[in-house]
């Protein structure tokens, strides 16, 4: 067939060369349309058809039904809608956001075959989609399993990250990572979780604007951003989301028949006497006679009220109702939902959704996780997957005075038990009750005379923590002195509890940003002890998660350093040092803390910074003034990363081991200065022990995932 003929090529060409590159367009557009007839069914209907969901995929395998959760429908005729080129989607955990994202995909693959790209967070989260969502889906759907051939079949050329079926490919890339960026172009482009994209890729750009670079020469490209969103003002679904049409969801009251929102204040549990029953949550009814008597609230809240509506003669048509409905209307009331658009005149198209609207999650289940809510940090986590909402309260602000009005009040025992003479010093040393493990941060300062800092802090049920003691080495650290001074602590130095029991440092680590060759020598002469002494540094990338998926390796030393996310480490841990009932998250002062050590806690704010190259906004954890001294912030950073890494490896148990912290007795008396045993300890029954005067400790990283990194013990 010849659809191309010379005389309107050269009729178009004389007039401009973007005129004619809409017209080939056009052309092909009709040529593509001609050969290609549109599928028979929008995305929706098609997915009824053909979609089967995986055992691995979810908790409800069999065939997709988008009227499981009818407010999915929209999404999908709307992603498939030739006519959109983007879509947003600001949609909470649970709701069905990758169900949609699988079902677009699927429905491309097999009726309008194009190369797709799905960008994850990292590459982590790419394998783990491909492996758990992406390959179960073709396997189990019919449709798909004919195209694309296992990619354990021989000659499948197919890899768990790229898929190739006829007339395209699917590839699936971690967002952190520039090179996955430079490849060939692409049409359909699927961006999941943007709100934990780094803010820069390798100091080339913002990782979504190099993506949609791939999509630059396709006349028909579509994107697909997906997140649940983060901290007002730095998170980009939210920055998206607002830019786009905004729909929102609208359910029918079952009994005043009235369309409205299902938000979070209009949840209630509390039963007949007044308490809380979260067991009992249900949906009241937001039109009750003092709303409809309010004409702001109309205007918000009643989306068919136009700037000339004349609101008395509107509230006459609405009935007050604000009757309840439980859980077992929810279906009905999605049912009988539709989505409004809140900005109708914006172009592209961005649906919100909480929650509340999810046939996966009770109210029940959602008021529970509510009424257990006891920090900020858990609050905003609620906010955010939940709610679907941007965080806005950060409470980063921490003075010496808040900490001073905690020492106040704190009842700390296991003050000081114990002193032992390291060098010239006399070290007081305890276990407070409640402590499950104990880790330390190290800090080497090289200006002045020279001096080593040593924080050491203990961490018990839910992240409750104490400062357990701090201490400072002097001396010249181009010397071997202070060197051999900390090698002495580490080696010696336990913390009795209130029975006189000693329970060892779990983790030490080291900041390994200056002098950096002498403490790889150090670190490594220590782990051939059999001290579990680890060379940190802090991430330069201000998202890196805190605790990095896998150590740098310095070959030279044969020494692992881990890149530690102290941004992200701050960003929790200062909230949580407001935290005010002793338990989960709550921070112990002892009685008797320095003012110049509180001042050193509360030494950083948190500021706003724009990236220069990809002109995203961050937070950045920051001095509050120059002379200020933070080296004991620095060192309860570390602690907490050596906590982290020390989690995983002995699988945690903290109640336990704080019982057995709590209620061990001294196995002989101790003396200042006991000698360790020489004698390899017996193997505890949970391959870790903490409670032992013997400073020659279990090694509790055998066999654990930590000695798998290229390990540079003995
Ligand atoms: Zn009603």
């Amino acid at each position: 067939m010849k659809v191309v003929s010379t005389d309107w090529r050269e009729k178009v060409t004389r007039t401009s060369p973007s005129a004619y590159s809409n017209f080939v367009a056009t052309i092909t557009d009709s040529i593509r349309q001609h050969l290609t007839p549109p599928p028979r069914l929008d995305v929706a209907d098609w997915s009824n058809e053909n979609r089967i969901l995986s055992k691995l995929s979810g908790p409800e395998p069999g065939p997709y039904r988008w009227q499981r959760a009818p407010y999915q429908r929209k999404m999908l005729q709307v992603a498939g809608d030739p006519s959109v080129s983007r879509v947003v989607l600001k949609m909470a955990v649970q709701t069905g956001k990758t169900i949609v994202m699988e079902n677009v995909v699927a429905y491309y693959i097999a009726n309008d075959p194009s190369p797709i790209l799905c960008v994850m967070p990292d590459n982590g989260e790419a394998k783990k989609w491909s492996q758990t969502k992406l390959e179960p889906m073709i396997a189990d759907s019919p449709v798909l399993s004919e195209l694309i051939k296992s990619s354990r079949a021989r000659d499948s050329g197919n890899t768990q990250l790229k898929k190739m079926f006829p007339g395209g490919y699917i590839m699936m890339v971690g967002s952190q990572s520039e090179a996955a960026f430079r490849m060939l172009s692409i049409r359909i482009l699927m961006l999941d979780e943007v709100d934990a994209y780094p803010v820069d890729v390798e100091g080339v750009g913002d990782p979504i604007k190099l993506a949609r670079g791939r999509l630059s020469n396709w006349w028909n490209k579509k994107e697909i951003m997906s997140s649940t969103p983060t901290i007002k003002d730095l998170s980009r679904i939210d920055e998206e989301f607002n830019k786009t049409d905004q729909q929102h969801f609208y359910i029918m009251c079952p009994h005043c028949k009235q369309f409205q929102l299902i938000e979070w204040k209009n949840m209630v549990y509390k039963n007949k006497d007044g308490e809380n029953d979260p067991s009992s949550a249900r949906f009241a009814c937001q039109f009750i006679e003092e709303n409809i008597e309010d004409d702001e609230w109309l205007k918000d809240n009643h989306y068919y009220v136009k700037p000339d509506t004349d609101l008395n003669k509107l509230r006459k048509t609405l009935k007050k109702c604000g009757k309840e409905s439980s859980e077992s209307k929810k279906g009905w009331m999605l049912e009988h939902g539709v989505w409004v658009e809140h900005v109708p005149e914006a172009v592209t198209p961005g649906f919100y959704l909480p929650s509340m609207y999810s046939p996966w999650v009770s109210w029940a289940e959602l008021a529970e996780e509510w009424t257990e809510i006891r920090t900020n940090h858990e609050r905003m986590v609620f906010i955010n997957s939940r709610l679907a909402q941007a965080w806005e309260n950060l409470d980063d602000r921490i003075e010496p005075h808040d900490l001073a009005e905690r020492v106040e009040r704190e009842e700390y025992d296991a003050d000081i038990i114990q002193q032992t003479n390291i060098g010239p010093q006399l070290i007081q040393h305890g276990c407070p009750t409640g402590v499950g493990i104990l880790t330390a941060g190290i800090d080497i300062q090289e200006q002045g005379e020279g001096r080593i800092e040593i924080g050491i802090w203990g961490w018990g049920i839910g992240e409750e923590w104490w400062h357990v003691m701090s201490t400072i080495l002097r001396g010249d650290v181009k010397q071997d002195d202070v060197w051999r001074q900390l090698a002495e602590f580490i080696r010696k130095i336990t913390f009795p509890n209130v029975n006189g029991a000693s329970v060892g440092c779990q983790a030490w680590c080291i900041d390994s940003g200056a002098m950096t060759d002498r403490v790889y020598r150090f670190v490594k002469s220590m782990r051939a002890e059999g001290y579990n002494v680890i060379s940190v540094k802090g991430a330069k990338d201000v998202n890196a998660s805190p605790l990095p998926s896998q150590p740098s390796l310095n070959r030279l030393h044969n020494v692992n350093t881990f890149h530690l996310g102290v941004n992200q480490i701050k960003s929790l841990l200062v909230p949580r040092m407001k935290f005010d009932p002793p338990g989960a998250g709550t921070m112990h002062l002892r009685l008797g803390t320095t003012l110049e050590f509180m001042q050193q806690l509360a030494s950083e704010r948190r500021i706003v910074k724009r990236n220069k190259v990809s002109g995203r906004p961050y937070h950045l954890w920051r001095k509050k003034n120059s002379h200020v001294r933070n080296e004991q912030f620095d060192m309860m950073v570390y602690a907490y990363g050596a906590y982290l890494l020390s989690s995983p490896t002995i699988q945690i148990d903290i109640p336990d081991l704080v019982q057995r912290i709590a209620t061990a007795q001294p196995e002989k008396p101790v003396k200042e200065g006991d000698e360790p045993k020489e004698t390899e300890p017996e193997q505890p029954e949970m391959g870790y022990e903490v409670l032992r005067p013997a400073p020659k400790r279990t090694n509790i990283f055998a066999g654990s995932w930590y000695q798998g990194w290229g390990d540079n013990r003995r």
